[in-house]
C-alpha cells in the first residue's frame, strides 16, 4: 500500500537485478556464520544494504573482491563480507545434472507458482543447475532460461559414467533404488557406516533429493557423486513420497484453467476444432485423460484441454473440504488490490503486488465456490480499477462480504513480517477478527492483529467489508513464501474457514 517509497524501492532492486544472469564462476559456497547479514550493492560497508541473509544459509559465490564475495542470492546477486561467513569448497563440478521425471514439467520465469510458464521439460530431459532458490532450481534447456520446481527433477548421477559402470561390476549386482529421500536439514553429513562414528565421506545440503538402496536403524544409505554410497541419518531427512501425483498425472478430478482465452476442443490434440474458450479460472470436471489432454465435461458435452495450461486438482484435495456447503446462499465479493499500470508493491526478487493479489483472488475464489458461496470480483485480469469503481461495485451487488486482498511492503524496514487485517467502520471488526485469526492459525505467519484503516474502499463501502495485506514482499523471506503455492492454498483455506467462521 506504501506507494510513496516504491520508486525509491524500485530504484534499489533495478540497482540489484542487473547482473541477474552472471553466471556462478566459483563453485564453492558460502555458509553465513552470523544472525543476520547485511547485504550489499557493492563490495564495501560503503555501498547501499540491500538485504539481509540469515545464519546457516548457504549462497553460491558468483566473485570474489578482497575481502567481500558476491552471492547469488533470491534469483539476484549482492555482496557479503567473507569474514562472516564459511567458504564451503564443493567436492565436485559447478553443476550439478538432474532429469526431469515426468512430461511437460513448467520452466517458469521466476522461483516460485507466479513466475510465468516460459516452456517445457519432458521426461527424461537432461539439464543442468548451478543456483537454487529454496526448492526451485535456475535451469537452461535449449534456448530457455528458467526455474523448475527441484520435487519434479531427480538428481542424475552421470558425471564420469565409466567409473560408475566399473564399480558397479565390482559389486556384483547394482543395488536396486528402494526409494527417494529429500535433506531437511541446511548441511547434512554423509557416513561411511550407519552410526555418528561412521567416517564424513561428503555434505549434502537441504532440499535435495537422493535415491537410497537400503535403510538401517532410522538411516539411509544414499548414492550420490558418481555411484558411490553413504550413510545419512533418517531423522534429517523426509522420504520423498512416491504416489505423490506428477503436475501431470491424471488423478485430477477437475482442472481450472490457468490462461484466458484457452481453446476448448473436440479431440486431444491441436489438430482438432476448437469448440468453444475458457478463461482463467474456469473450473470443468475431469472425465479421462488421453496422453496430455483431459477429457473435460464442457456444458452438456465434451470437451478436451491440453494438461499444460490447466491447474490440475486432486480428489484429495477435494475430500479434505468437510465444509462443501457451510457459504451456500452467501455472496463473497473479492477485491485483488492494485493492477495495471498501478501495481502495487514491488518484491525483494521482484515480484509485483497485483499480479500476486489476482493469483491469491483466483484461488480464494475456487475455494469459496468449493464451500458454496457466490464469488464476485472487482477485477479478474491485471487491469486499473479505480478505487471509487470497487467501492461502487460492492454498493451495488447483493454481496454479504468484501475482502480486499493486500500484500505489504516496508523498504525500510525490510525485516517487517506478519499479516494483518483493516475495518473501518466498527461493525466490521468482528469480520477483521474473524479472518485475521483464521490466517494466523491456518499459515503460521507472525500477527500483527487487526486495525481500524483509512482505506478507500472499505470506508465507502456499505458492505461488510475488510482489507488485508497477506505478508511483506519486502521481506526476502516472506516474499518467497507467500509466493509458494503452499501459502497460497493456505490463505485460501485461512479466508475461507475465517468466513464460515464470521456467518455462524
Ligand atoms: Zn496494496
Amino acid at each position: 500500500m506504501k506507494k510513496g517509497l516504491f520508486f525509491m524501492f524500485l530504484f534499489m532492486i533495478t540497482f540489484v537485478i542487473t547482473d541477474l544472469e552472471s553466471k556462478p564462476v566459483y563453485a564453492d559456497e558460502v555458509i553465513i556464520q552470523v544472525e543476520d547479514l547485511n547485504v550489499r550493492s557493492g563490495p564495501g560497508t560503503n555501498h547501499s544494504r540491500i538485504g539481509q541473509v540469515h545464519k546457516g544459509e548457504t549462497y553460491t559465490i558468483s566473485k570474489k573482491q578482497g575481502d567481500w564475495i558476491k552471492i547469488n542470492w533470491n534469483g539476484k546477486t549482492g555482496w557479503v563480507a567473507e569474514w562472516l561467513t564459511k567458504v564451503n569448497k564443493k567436492e565436485t563440478t559447478s553443476s550439478s545434472s538432474y532429469y526431469s521425471k515426468y512430461d511437460y514439467l513448467r520452466i517458469r520465469s521466476a522461483p516460485g507458482l507466479s513466475g510465468s510458464v516460459k516452456g517445457y521439460l519432458m521426461k527424461n530431459a537432461r539439464v543442468e543447475s548451478q543456483e537454487k532458490n529454496g526448492k526451485w532450481l535456475l535451469i537452461k534447456h535449449g534456448d530457455i532460461k528458467g526455474w523448475v520446481h527441484g520435487d519434479y527433477l531427480a538428481e542424475s548421477n552421470d558425471g564420469d559414467s565409466s567409473e560408475e559402470q566399473t564399480d558397479e561390476n565390482h559389486q556384483g549386482t547394482p543395488s536396486e533404488v528402494r526409494g527417494e529421500i529429500r535433506v531437511n536439514t541446511s548441511t547434512l553429513n554423509v557416513r561411511s557406516q550407519n552410526s555418528t562414528k561412521g567416517k564424513i565421506l561428503t555434505q549434502v545440503r537441504k532440499g535435495q533429493v537422493y535415491e537410497y538402496i537400503d535403510e538401517k536403524d532410522r538411516w539411509y544409505q544414499i548414492k550420490w557423486g558418481n555411484g558411490k554410497t553413504g550413510w545419512v541419518a533418517g531423522w534429517l531427512v523426509e522420504k520423498v513420497d512416491q504416489r505423490k501425483p506428477a503436475p501431470d498425472q491424471s488423478t485430477a478430478t477437475y482442472v481450472s484453467l490457468s490462461y484466458n482465452n484457452t481453446n476448448l476442443r473436440s479431440g486431444p490434440s491441436t489438430n482438432n476444432k476448437i469448440v468453444g474458450k475458457g478463461s482463467k479460472g474456469d473450473q470443468f470436471d475431469v472425465i479421462d485423460k488421453e496422453g496430455n489432454w483431459y477429457k473435460i465435461k464442457y456444458n452438456t458435452k465434451e470437451a478436451y484441454v491440453a494438461g499444460w495450461i490447466v491447474e490440475e486438482h486432486t480428489k484429495s484435495n477435494q475430500q479434505k473440504n468437510k465444509d462443501s456447503n457451510s457459504l451456500q446462499g452467501r455472496t463473497i465479493m473479492i477485491d485483488p488490490g492494485h493492477g495495471g499500470y498501478d501495481s502495487g508493491a514491488l518484491g525483494r526478487s521482484g515480484s509485483y503486488e497485483s499480479l500476486l493479489t489476482l493469483d491469491t483472488a483466483f484461488l480464494v475464489k475456487e475455494r469459496l465456490e468449493r464451500a458454496g458461496a457466490e464469488v464476485l470480483m472487482t477485477r479478474t485480469e491485471n487491469t486499473y480499477v479505480s478505487l471509487s469503481v470497487r467501492s461502487y461495485y460492492s454498493n451495488s451487488s447483493n454481496a454479504d462480504a468484501f475482502i480486499s486482498l493486500h500484500y505489504n511492503s516496508a523498504p525500510l524496514s525490510i525485516s517487517a513480517t506478519g499479516i494483518n487485517s483493516y475495518y473501518y467502520h466498527a461493525k466490521d471488526q468482528n469480520l477483521a477478527l474473524s479472518l485475521q485469526s483464521s490466517l494466523i492459525a491456518s499459515t503460521g505467519l507472525r500477527d500483527r492483529g487487526i486495525k481500524k484503516g483509512n482505506f478507500h474502499v472499505i470506508r465507502e463501502n456499505t458492505k461488510p467489508a475488510i482489507l488485508l495485506e497477506l505478508g511483506f514482499l519486502s521481506d526476502a523471506r516472506e516474499e518467497q513464501t507467500v509466493k509458494g503455492s503452499t501459502y497460497q492454498n493456505q490463505v485460501s483455506e485461512g479466508i475461507t474457514q475465517g468466513l464460515i467462521h464470521y456467518f455462524k
